[in-house]
């Protein structure tokens, strides 16, 4: 069986039983998906409202969705099928959308890059929504001894389908539900992987610990979470982040770039197409900072550049040809 139909007949099959329960209870889509993963594990229908017959007929379709030599990427795929007609379905807002994998390839081939020397890899994501980018670079990552996986993330929901995810996948993960910005129980990191919300944060108060907050006003929560990485990254690790290409430029710049002479230093900026986005000013880049280390290092450039519109691979190409001289010299 190749590859390409087993994540569509995973899909197909996980779709079904997904589509019996929310029959069943009348519920969502998404809020289906989550109960169908928890019963598949528990080997059990855990809503009474389920009547006997179609608890029965469900136990009997979850036994035939075998997982057991499936690879977690290919699970992934078909997971994530499931998550896009349940975020088309249940009309879930823009800022919550999942992150797609031509996104998240580049970013997970970038951690892989630079934390190719750690064999004891822990990724960190603040903002992990379904968690299907840091399950996308994790799938990416190559020959480690362990990659430790931790996810925040403020909608309930969200945390539930990254967790039910996660175990579809058999890959452990430690998730927390909480606001991503808030004090977080976690030990430094070797990166920070995250496609940031952005817009304002609504809580002026809890904005006042960090040095990158509004003086009037609500604060960038993309700009705050930069921050934020930087908090919970190890000395010398990396933050890969998704973020609006302008937060270079302005008044945010001048701010962002004072902080990072004191934090650490500006990596690259992969400017992505114009073609990704509805609007000019919501176009976004792939921007990799690294946290100051205890040994200062010899300066190297920043690699700035535009990527090509990303399905054209011969320019992709091309760009991975730069990136690898980049790293090769740094
Ligand atoms: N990478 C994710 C994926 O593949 O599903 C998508 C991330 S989405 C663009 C941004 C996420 O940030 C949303 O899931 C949103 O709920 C979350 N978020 C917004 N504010 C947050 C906060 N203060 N703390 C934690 N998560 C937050």
């Amino acid at each position: 069986m190749s590859t390409e139909q087993t994540f569509e007949q995973l899909y197909e099959q996980l779709n079904q039983v997904i589509e019996m329960l929310k029959g069943a209870l009348g519920t969502t889509y998404l809020e289906a998906v989550y109960q169908t993963i928890e019963n598949m594990f528990e080997g059990e229908i855990k809503q009474a409202e389920v009547a006997p017959e179609t608890a029965k007929t469900l136990l009997t379709s979850y036994q035939t969705i075998d997982l057991a030599d499936v690879p977690a990427e290919v699970v992934r795929r078909a997971y994530q099928l499931v998550l896009l007609k349940g975020l088309r379905e249940d009309k879930v807002q823009t800022n919550h959308q999942m992150t797609p994998d031509s996104i998240g390839f580049i970013m997970g081939y970038l951690v892989d890059k630079l934390t190719a020397k750690t064999k004891e890899v822990t990724l960190f994501d603040p903002a992990i929504g379904t968690g299907n980018l840091l399950m996308t670079v994790h799938n990416q990552l190559k020959a480690r001894d362990a990659i430790n996986l931790v996810g925040v993330e403020v909608d309930d929901l969200l945390v539930s389908l990254a967790y039910a995810g996660a175990n579809l996948q058999s890959t452990p993960i430690e998730l927390m539900h909480q606001d991503g910005l808030g004090n977080l129980l976690i030990n430094p990191v070797d990166a920070v992987v995250s496609d940031l919300p952005i817009g304002y944060y609504p809580n002026d108060e809890g904005a006042k610990s960090f040095t990158l907050r509004e003086k009037e006003g609500h604060s960038f929560a993309h700009l705050l979470f930069v921050e934020q990485a930087f908090n919970y990254l190890k000395a010398d690790g990396y933050a890969v982040l998704l973020l609006p290409s302008n937060i270079l430029a302005g008044d945010v710049g001048k701010r962002l770039n004072a902080y990072l002479q004191q934090e650490g230093s500006l990596e690259m900026v992969l400017q992505l197409p114009d073609s990704l986005f509805a609007q000019k000013e919501a176009v976004k880049s792939i921007i990799v900072f690294r946290k100051k280390g205890s040994v200062a290092k010899p300066a190297h450039d920043v690699l700035i550049t535009q990527l090509p519109n990303l399905s054209d691979a011969k320019k992709m190409l091309a760009i991975i040809k730069k990136l690898e001289a980049w790293f090769e010299n740094t």
